[in-house]
């Protein structure tokens, strides 16, 4: 009888807890569920419901985690995960600013400009400011989350943001350009939404070094003028004024490597059944702007063939490869691809063309379930924010495609934007201090030990050369170089944890889903670690 009471007692308290247990399990809202099958979602709720999915995923290895805290009882524990991924999954504060300016002809106009920043787990917040029509507060308050997810996954440490102006660059003057600039920068300083302490800006769709540089000088003659750090208010700054070197090209590179981090391991090769390398893999790319022009160099030099370019005015096909550094030199004095001699223009949509690998480098939602199914290439480097929306990557899964997700493959930008923000809070340059003495200390070893054994009675012994990687180190003295194998160690720590993540969680090829767990885990892990009332 005894016996038979505890065990309804028992079965009644673990009733209660599945009850709690169900309660708090993480749910997606409800008003993303359609966004599974949806041809056109909005981007805001696609970058949700990616973070929602992992957030299932990786749930009840947080609360295994809350174990540490013996003090609370099971359900304070669940709740508590809780409401951290639910924090995650809003974005803490968005300002709209609405300011008039006077057009060239004399005209007034109000411009419309966005800065949000998601969580403030890691400061400063770091995101890019874009000048489009499409920007919206909603976009906008997606992307900064992106960028939140986008730093966990590179390791650096900061929250994420986005800031963005609604307007058509092409319509407007130079100078209505730097009077917009400057009157954002106002706008938002009086907000205390940035500064190099809070949020830092860099470029990102049609703003570039020149805006950064607007940006820089209008805080140092404001807010800034006692700030020694003020450069630091920015990054991708011409290197004049504080820049790095390798910034402008870093998106694009950190393209490439993230591809060839993954075609140089055999395992995940076997998957979609490619040799491993570049030699001989046929690469269409989407988008010919700073990003995709850059990954499409870096691609050509380690060996394949851009076989495609589809850009928004033209697409141009060369079967047996375009020489992507006569095609640099061909768009710097024509300012397109289009007429480009060595490649025939097509009418054929190059996103479904027949190649190995396809680089969607320039806007969102352009694989989506209605295109999904024709596409060949089955690896796909995501070097835009966004490009795939969630029904066109269940079909590509499905179809056993590798996709490269956006948070980790374009992560390129940010990581360098670090070195350029460690850079100017450090007020020294890469390399300037210990660049030569470590070249010298290389050659001097050299020298040293073929001196000594020219002393050994044994004449035989040869002259040590040193090989192609010693090098390389010995001679990795520039800021360029530094940069290049610093971005090199952290998109390989990154591709080592996707990759850990993928395994753990049994996902296969649902690289996205492992990075978003990747991240998430780290976020979560800062916020509960310090307080999560005083985010
Ligand atoms: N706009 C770029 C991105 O989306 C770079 C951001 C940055 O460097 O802060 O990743």
């Amino acid at each position: 009888m005894f016996r038979h009471l505890v065990a309804v007692l028992r079965r009644r308290r673990s009733g209660v807890r599945m009850g709690l247990w169900k309660r708090f399990q993480h749910q997606m809202p409800e008003r993303l569920k359609q966004v599974e099958t949806d041809k056109d979602p909005e981007f805001s709720a696609m970058v949700l419901y990616y973070y929602h999915r992992a957030a299932q995923t990786l749930e009840p290895e947080l609360i295994k985690e809350m174990e540490k805290y013996p003090h609370m009882k099971v359900e304070e524990r669940q709740a508590r995960v809780s409401a951290i991924l639910n924090l995650i999954g809003s974005v803490s504060t968005s300002v709209e600013v609405n300011f008039p300016i006077v057009r060239k002809n004399g005209t007034y106009e109000i411009i419309t400009g966005y800065r949000s920043h998601h969580v403030r787990h890691k400061l400063p917040l770091k995101g890019g400011i874009r000048y489009a029509m499409d920007v919206d507060e909603n976009e906008v308050k997606a992307l900064a989350s992106i960028m939140t997810f986008k730093c966990a996954c590179v390791n650096l440490p900061y929250g994420g943001s986005k800031g963005g102006v609604r307007i058509d660059p092409k319509n407007y003057t130079v100078d209505e350009l730097q009077t917009i600039t400057r009157r954002y920068t106002m706008e938002l300083l009086k907000r205390n939404m940035i500064g190099p302490g809070v949020d830092v800006p860099a470029p990102d769709m049609n703003t570039g070094p020149r805006e950064m540089a607007w940006i820089v000088d209008q805080y140092q003659k404001t807010f800034g003028y006692k700030d020694i750090n003020s450069a630091a208010i920015t990054t991708g700054k011409p290197v004049h004024i504080g820049g790095i070197n390798g910034r402008n090209s870093a998106t694009g590179r950190g393209v490439w490597k993230a591809g060839d981090l993954f075609l140089k391991d055999k395992e995940w090769m076997d998957l979609i059944k490619f040799k491993t390398g570049w030699e001989d893999k046929r690469v269409i790319v989407q988008g010919f702007g700073n990003v995709g022009s850059f990954a499409s160099k870096f691609v050509h030099e380690a060996g394949a063939k851009i076989i495609g370019i589809k850009e928004f005015d033209v697409s141009i096909v060369n079967p047996d490869g375009i020489d992507i550094t006569e095609l640099f030199d061909y768009v710097a004095e024509k300012k397109t691809i289009k007429g480009y001699p060595k490649a025939q223009e097509t009418t054929e949509d190059l996103l479904t063309a027949d190649t190995d690998i396809l680089m969607p480098c320039a806007t969102q939602k352009v694989i989506t379930n209605e295109n999904a199914g024709n596409i060949k290439a089955k690896l796909i480097l995501e070097g835009a924010n966004g490009p795939t929306t969630p029904a066109g990557e269940k079909i590509l899964l499905e179809k056993g495609v590798l996709l490269v997700p956006d948070l980790y493959c374009n992560a390129g930008g940010v990581t360098v934007s670090y070195f350029e923000y460690l850079k100017n809070i450090n007020h020294v340059s890469y390399g300037k201090m210990n660049s030569k003495k470590t070249s010298e200390l290389i050659h001097e070893l050299i020298n040293s030990i073929n001196e000594s054994f020219q002393r050994c009675p044994d004449s035989a012994i040869p002259q040590i050369e040193p090989n192609k990687k010693l090098t390389r180190i010995r001679e990795c003295t520039t800021e360029a170089d530094i940069v290049d194998s610093a971005l090199q160690t952290v998109m390989e720590s990154a591709a080592i944890g996707i990759k850990q993540m993928a395994n753990k969680f049994e996902l296969c090829n649902d690289l996205r889903r492992a990075a978003y767990v990747y991240s998430s885990l780290k976020v979560f892990e800062a916020i509960e670690s310090s307080g999560i009332s005083q985010q």
